[in-house]
């Protein structure tokens, strides 16, 4: 069993993908050029905003968005606990002092009860992560945005058209950022990312400044950031099975809490009445996880852990002086979280499979104790 299966993507997809891949080869256009042009046209309106910026990866889309923002050294930013870093060393990257905020149990996006205890004179902006593919709480969010004059970008790397409140997540911030890896739920062959807003000056500044400050006329030095036609061409041509592949997803997970319900101490991935979930990840929780890890590996059931550690508790960020006491919720999370295969093509057997072998695991212990 694979945790993902990229290639049989590829092959329910194989013969648009070759021939969108030969054209681009036939055109040379391999970086920028009427494909990259293309997907962030088609992009911006699948997700339904005003600008598309495409750029090589999402870690570079939320860096861009901040420098768009003008953010300065030593202002400060708000994030929450438990992500990947990408989300927050770019600011550091953009000047700017990050600042970490717990998460809400159950959840595991940033609580946004606890962010108004984190603004101080210099706080400018805040990035909820769209984590595991379920939106954050945006509402409490935006609001705390609003009266404290901040700005908010999303970054929605794992939550390609999760929905909030009848909203898709990447329209509700100034700006949002994607990753299109080949893993995530909209994936590239190589590397590859964007930023969305209704903002005309954050895409107007990201555009040149993903791209040396403007070609031909340089108005500010930039960095070199940029799409490359291939993974544009195999993107759109992605993009078209975008809604299906996610509800591939959600029916797998459906199966997955069925089943799993009840079995030892096993906690399914709880989702907000109001929103949907697209299942980038389908993390369990449980007091066990280790030795259940090691129990399906030796199995060849291939799990993952999303994320080890509450961001602030790696030793990059042993700067800040955190314990794990500042972060009660991401820390006792990192400990108990597992990230079960879920993706499109894993057939329902296969779900069984790990089911059972969970099950299995249980029933072991039982008799063991
Ligand atoms: C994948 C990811 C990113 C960064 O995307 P890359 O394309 O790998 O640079 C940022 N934030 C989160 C939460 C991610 O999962």
């Amino acid at each position: 069993m694979h945790f993902v299966d990229l290639y049989a993507q590829y092959l329910s997809i194989k013969s648009e993908i070759d021939r969108a891949i030969a054209n681009v080869i036939a055109e040379s256009a391999f970086v920028r050029g009427p494909y990259v042009d293309g997907f962030e046209v088609d992009f911006a309106k699948k997700i339904g905003v005003q600008h598309c910026v495409s750029c090589a990866n999402g870690t570079d889309a939320i860096y861009i968005v901040m420098k768009a923002l003008g953010l300065q050294p030593g202002d400060e930013v708000i994030t929450t606990a438990h992500s990947w870093i990408a989300t927050s060393e770019t600011i550091t990257q953009a000047g700017g002092k990050v600042i970490f905020c717990d998460t809400e149990s159950d959840y595991y996006n940033i609580d946004p009860a606890q962010i108004e205890a984190k603004i101080t004179p210099r706080t400018r902006g805040i990035i909820p992560v769209h984590l595991y593919g379920q939106p954050a709480d945006m509402d409490p969010i935006l609001d705390i945005a609003r009266r404290h004059k901040l700005w908010v970008i999303e970054d929605c790397a794992q939550a390609h058209m999760a929905v909030y409140k009848g909203r898709i997540v990447g329209t509700m911030g100034d700006a949002a950022t994607f990753s299109f890896y080949p893993g995530k739920n909209l994936g590239s062959m190589g590397d590859a990312g964007a930023l969305v807003t209704n903002r005309g000056d954050i895409a107007e500044f990201s555009a040149l400044f993903a791209r040396h400050g403007g070609k031909g006329n340089h108005v500010m030095e930039g960095i070199n950031s940029r799409l490359d036609g291939l993974q544009a061409a195999i993107l759109s041509v992605k993009l078209k099975y975008l809604d299906q592949w996610t509800a591939a997803r959600q029916s797998r997970a459906v199966v997955y809490d069925r089943l799993l319900k009840g079995v030892g101490d096993v906690v399914t991935p709880a989702v907000r009445h109001d929103s949907s979930h697209v299942y980038h990840l389908y993390v369990i929780r449980t007091a066990h996880r280790d030795a259940l890890r090691d129990w399906l590996a030796a199995r060849s059931i291939p799990t993952v852990i999303n994320y080890p550690r509450p961001l602030p508790l790696y030793q990059a960020y042993d700067h800040l002086r955190h314990t794990a006491a500042d972060f009660p919720v991401a820390a006792k999370d990192a400990d108990q979280i597992l990230s079960l295969p879920i993706y499109p093509e894993l057939s329902e057997n296969e779900v069984n499979t790990v089911v059972d072998t969970i099950k299995a695991f249980y029933a072991d212990r039982t008799a063991l104790s």
